[in-house]
């Protein structure tokens, strides 16, 4: 796996895929500039080695045509702060104007390119707009895990232009091993927190990640047709009754692997989907009608810890409440508790997907933990055990 430690960029034009989405406010001003601090080590190493950087990146969903809100001249001066160095811009991605931007570029300096979304061969992954992307770099550095699911032009097709000068910034890097950590590598017990609403989104993932680990938590809105499979009552709660067979077939298949699966044995039962509903503690098997089940019970939570703190890898996606609210938000926090102090004693623990990030963000435990992922849908796909395209573009060796 090459990575920019693998390259000295003195004097080299480095063509960097960042992934620059950033949301912006009514005022086109950039209000959260997580994406772009995260690509800064990237960027700095090269301009530290002497070299200089042209990023490309797209932002929203313009669909191939041209439209003003979603320019990337919006994002230059969070840029240049961000980087603390002056950043160029040029108005398009490929032709005339790049041609000369790229060329007036000297060491040091960082140009950044228009929104390649202006253009629909960007999603078609068309070759011939590839080719013309490759020509503003010596170097091909990807790091962009959030698209790197996506065989796009700029963060896949690209790379072949690349041969031997292609490589993944330090942020793609960082994903790639963090995921093998807790996929290959990890050490045992592993466990694997699963939660969220629903299990039809993450049966692939369970089904993946079972021969990788030793126990499996279950928690959420999901543990409701884990309950109905084994002939209990649910309540009014969240519940997929046609996917009975599929938590059955789970739960066979992780007996015959070995695998542990600890699923909530009391919950914190609502009689409403609201903050302001009146609570009971319920067995999570026996959840009467009229109420529904919202976070993990007292006893469940106690349960959960004792596993999340004998566990070496860890693996949270999905919170175990409904977190949002603040009355159903302290399983998530209880889990995420567990999972930092486990990370304290010297396990490897990894954050990853939609809401389990915002979850450990909203209650601080971003810092505490060993890793969070930044990319939701890459993740989830490498999780589920895809060759993601942007990744395997890199890694491809050259024809002979
Ligand atoms: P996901 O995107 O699948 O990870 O689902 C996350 C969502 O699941 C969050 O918005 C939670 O509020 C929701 N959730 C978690 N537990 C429950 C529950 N017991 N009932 C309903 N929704 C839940």
């Amino acid at each position: 796996m090459k990575t920019i430690e693998d390259f000295d960029f003195k004097d080299k034009k480095a063509l960097i895929r960042v992934d620059f989405n950033v949301p912006l406010d009514s005022d086109l001003n950039v209000s959260d500039n997580n994406r772009i601090e995260a690509a800064k080590p990237t960027i700095i190493k090269i301009l530290e080695d002497g070299g200089s950087a042209i990023l490309m990146s797209h932002l929203g969903r313009p669909k191939g045509t041209k439209n003003a809100d979603m320019s990337l001249s919006h994002i230059v001066e969070s840029v240049s702060e961000t980087l603390g160095v002056k950043v160029k811009f040029v108005a398009d991605c490929i032709g005339a104007s790049v041609a000369q931007a790229v060329e007036e570029l000297r060491s040091g300096e960082v140009l950044l390119l228009e929104n390649l979304r202006f253009y629909k061969e960007e999603e078609s992954g068309d070759l011939d707009f590839a080719e013309q992307l490759s020509h503003w770099g010596d170097v091909y550095v990807n790091d962009a895990f959030g698209t790197a699911h996506r065989a796009h032009a700029s963060t896949t097709v690209i790379a072949q232009y690349f041969p031997e000068r292609k490589c993944f910034g330090y942020l793609l890097a960082a994903e790639i091993k963090a995921i093998d950590t807790v996929m290959k590598t990890g050490k045992k017990p592993v466990t694997a927190i699963l939660g969220g609403a629903k299990v039809s989104s993450k049966i692939t993932i369970i089904e993946n990640i079972l021969e990788k680990i030793d126990h499996l938590i279950i928690g959420g809105g999901m543990t409701y047709t884990f309950v109905l499979a084994q002939g209990g009552a649910v309540g009014d709660s969240i519940c997929e009754p046609d996917k009975v067979d599929l938590a059955h077939s789970i739960l066979e298949k992780a007996s015959a692997l070995g695998v542990q699966v600890h699923l909530p044995v009391d919950v914190v039962a609502a009689d409403a989907f609201s903050n302001e509903a009146q609570t009971r503690v319920m067995p999570a098997n026996a959840i009467e009608k009229g109420w529904q089940g919202l976070d993990a019970g007292p006893e469940t939570l106690r349960q959960f810890r004792e596993v999340i703190l004998q566990s070496k890898t860890i693996l949270w996606n999905g919170p175990v409440g409904v977190f949002e609210m603040e009355n159903f938000s302290k399983g998530t926090i209880e889990v995420g508790n567990a999972v930092v102090e486990a990370t304290e004693n010297g396990a490897f623990s990894l954050v990853g997907g939609g809401d389990s990030v915002a979850a450990v963000k909203q209650f601080g435990f971003q810092d505490k933990v060993s890793y969070v992922s930044t990319g939701g849908g890459a993740m989830l796909e490498s999780l589920e055990g895809k060759t993601l395209p942007g990744i395997a573009a890199i890694m491809q060796e050259p024809k002979q």
